[in-house]
């Protein structure tokens, strides 16, 4: 590293190779690309995973059983041997020392330890201290291996045992790359003001502060700023792309003034809520604009976007335009075609050109399009959709990506439910008929943090329904635990929930009830489903009028079952998830869920969303054993009677217990993950990076004066997302 230029930018840490590094041969080099790491910024980027603060590090004289604790410890002797049991184990024991007391470690099954741990080796250690015989001592502690490291604070890497990688070893070669970038200094890219604003340490102390602090508090001053130039990074490039978009794209301009939606809005048993009627106004003025639409339209479970989404697709289908709604999945997809096709039975649209005069209306025409759908009304279809006389199409987003020819798509409603990411969505700016793009509303039927809404959807703008359709009444959630049943199988006879089922009948309401989940196999989940109806209508609900719902049944055994139900003349329905959306029954006011901890809270949430739909109280019973500390959490954040009910409290446990990865599953892997961020933790760094990312661009379009700082945003990005940018 010449002091030839200016300081060091992140990019020619990227195009220097670990191999340049002293003490990195071939051997070391392999190693470090098995834990991800090519080239010298990915190892800057390597974050330690915890820090050993020597200042304050815990003595083995003061610990106390039961504690955990973390000791640095030096091994004094070590040993193997096989126990006797049965199957035989092998049990390594170390005597440990650290000055102020001894203490005994073992490990099962773990043999190379004993190589691992030669006399004389410091580590770290990490583990619950246990009294044995009076004697101090730990079961399998976590051990890090730290050399004879001197600083106050001790960087621990994620290591790796199998490619002869320890943590030292990456600490080394982090210190040496720190050592040479001294002369020339890194390049701080991020404009003073907004670091002063934040007050945000400069990027070099923070790189060195991360893996060599004097102390933790310099450590969490370096970390602060790392985070939020990850956060920044992701804002920028989203916030850019929508930019881009904003200004290449051409879209088409909808008429919505007509009186289509008027019609379908007029003839609603309902009034919109002030939140929808918001909703439709941003909708609109985007459908009016010469821009194609990029929205995001948010709310709780039971806020009433279906109706917000249907009134954009007839502003399509008013304009001689058509409307496609998406859905993640087959079943979601055939759900959405139950609720919207009442919704839309009866309207009428102009017939077009060459139609009679006496036949210049004819009915809107809905398409429902899945594997499922049969070979000839398939090609009924697509006949129809290139022709223009299907004006709505609902389906899965093989809809777009099919080559299905429309005859000019103009509105496109995809109901995300976190499984569509920004890949997909691209594809659709190539669905128009000549290079227009359609108008795109982006759902999300289950809230997700808003945090996290800003790094998954940050290219969207955003409107949210705040409030639900007024007289909802709470719905009380309660939890029927049940024992664990050691052959996998509920005694439906044995739960308490049936009497209350019978008492709501009695009183003229009626109930759900939903299987237990296979996601595994769905013929599985089928033969379960039967086998439940199959009980309850033997015993514990003999006498009721019971119907069954399931992914199996034709759709028209489906709709016959539902508008039975529906009418009242069933009164219980037996189901499977399929009823998670579209099924609107005011009148039923329980619903028992069986094996409710299968199911994710979202999902939960989503499905009790079915009751509670008029001014009658409502129930809803979780079925579960609830035996691991996830599931509890989950059925018990549902049950909480102030927050139970809240998606978005709902949405931050979620993210909470299934961890954040989930949340990325749908964004392209590699660089722009986030590697010290934290969407929970990090919460408010989220918005501010997203402010500031908006406030750069908006003054600065495409970036073009911060030059160094978009060169950073593009090394973060893959290929089509530079490529998308580039063009723009
Ligand atoms: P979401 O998709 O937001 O979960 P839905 O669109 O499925 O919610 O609507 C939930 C229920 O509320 C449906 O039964 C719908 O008919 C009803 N609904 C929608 N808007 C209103 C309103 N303004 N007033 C009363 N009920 C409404
Ligand atoms: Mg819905």
């Amino acid at each position: 590293m010449s002091d030839a230029e200016g300081p060091i930018t992140l990019r020619e840490f990227s195009e220097m190779d670990v191999e340049r590094l002293k003490g990195v041969g071939e051997k070391k080099a392999e190693a470090l690309r098995t834990v991800g790491i090519d080239n010298v910024l990915d190892l800057l980027t390597h974050y330690p995973r915890r820090w050993i603060d020597r200042t304050n590090e815990a003595r083995i004289r003061d610990l106390l059983p039961g504690e955990q604790a973390l000791v640095l410890v030096t091994v004094q002797a070590i040993s193997g041997r096989r126990t006797r049991g049965r199957p035989p184990k092998s049990l390594v024991t170390a005597d440990v020392t650290d000055g102020s007391g001894h203490l005994r470690v073992t490990f099962f099954n773990q043999a190379w330890r004993e190589r691992q741990l030669s006399p004389g080796t410091q580590a770290a250690l990490f583990g619950k201290l246990e009294l044995f015989n009076g004697r101090k001592q730990m079961t399998s502690p976590i051990v890090d291996l730290i050399g004879d490291k001197t600083g106050k604070v001790v960087p621990i890497y994620p290591q790796s045992e199998k490619a002869g990688l320890t943590t030292s070893d990456i600490g080394t070669f982090v210190a040496e790359v720190l050592r040479r970038s001294t002369v020339r200094g890194i390049l701080d890219p991020v404009p003073a003001d907004v670091l002063a604003r934040f007050d945000l340490v400069g990027r070099e102390a923070a790189i060195r502060g991360i893996h060599g602090p004097d102390g933790m508090d310099e450590q969490d001053r370096a970390r602060e700023r790392l985070v939020f130039d990850e956060l920044l990074g992701i804002q920028l490039a989203l916030v850019l792309r929508k930019q881009a978009l904003e200004q290449t794209a051409r879209g088409i301009r909808h008429d919505v003034s007509g009186e289509l939606v008027d019609r379908f809005l007029g003839r609603l048993p309902f009034d919109l809520t002030a939140g929808q009627r918001d909703a439709i106004a941003a909708l609109s003025a985007d459908l009016a604009g010469p821009h194609p639409m990029h929205r995001l339209l948010q709310g709780d479970v039971g806020a009433g976007k279906t109706v917000v989404a249907v009134t954009a697709l007839l502003a399509a289908v008013e304009g001689g335009h058509q409307g496609a709604l998406m859905a993640p999945t087959e079943v979601l997809a055939e759900q959405h075609a139950l609720g919207v096709r009442p919704l839309l039975a009866g309207l009428t649209v102009g017939a077009g050109e060459g139609a009679g005069q006496l036949f210049d209306q004819r009915e809107l025409a809905v398409g429902l399009l899945t594997n499922r759908t049969t070979a000839k009304e398939r090609e009924r279809l697509l006949v129809g959709l290139a022709e223009g006389t299907v004006d709505v199409v609902i389906g899965t987003h093989a809809l777009i990506e099919e080559g299905i020819a429309f005859r000019s798509l103009g509105v496109v409603v995809v109901d995300e439910q976190h499984r569509f990411g920004v890949e997909q969505r691209a594809a659709l700016r190539d669905k128009g008929a000549g290079g227009v793009v359609p108008d795109v509303l982006v759902m999300t039927a289950t809230p997700i943090p808003r945090t996290a809404a800003m790094t998954v959807y940050g290219d969207l703008d955003v409107t949210e329904i705040k409030t639900a359709p007024e007289g909802r009444k709470p719905i009380t959630t309660v939890w029927e635990r049940t024992r664990p049943h050691a052959d996998g199988q509920l005694s439906l006879a044995e739960l308490a929930v049936w009497d209350h089922v019978k008492r709501e009948v009695e009183a003229g309401h009626q109930a759900f009830v939903v299987c237990p989940l296979i996601e595994e196999s769905e013929k599985l989940e089928v033969r379960s489903a039967q086998a439940t109806f199959d009980e309850l209508d033997a015993g514990p609900l003999a006498g009721l009028r019971l119907g069954l719902l399931h992914g199996r049944l034709r759709p028209t055994a489906k709709e016959a079952t539902m508008e039975q139900f529906r009418a009242a003349r069933l009164d219980v329905l037996v189901a499977t998830s399929v009823i998670e959306v579209g099924v609107d029954v005011p009148n039923a006011t329980v619903m028992v869920i069986l094996d409710a901890d299968r199911f994710g809270i979202a999902q939960l949430h989503q499905l009790r969303g079915r009751v509670g739909r008029a001014q009658l109280p409502s129930w809803c019973y979780l079925v579960a054993a609830g035996q691991s500390p996830d599931a509890e959490r989950r059925l018990e954040a549902l049950c909480d009677p102030k927050s139970g009910q809240d998606g978005f409290v709902l949405a931050e446990v979620d993210l909470e217990v299934r961890g954040e990865g989930t949340v990325f599953a749908t964004r392209q892997k590699g660089r722009n993950d986030l590697k010290l961020a934290s969407l929970l933790r990090d919460r408010g760094v989220v918005a501010r990076a997203r402010e500031v990312a908006f406030e750069l661009v908006g003054a600065d379009p495409g970036l073009a004066r911060h030059a160094e700082l978009l060169d950073e945003v593009t090394l973060f990005l893959d290929e089509d997302e530079r490529e998308f940018l580039a063009k723009s």
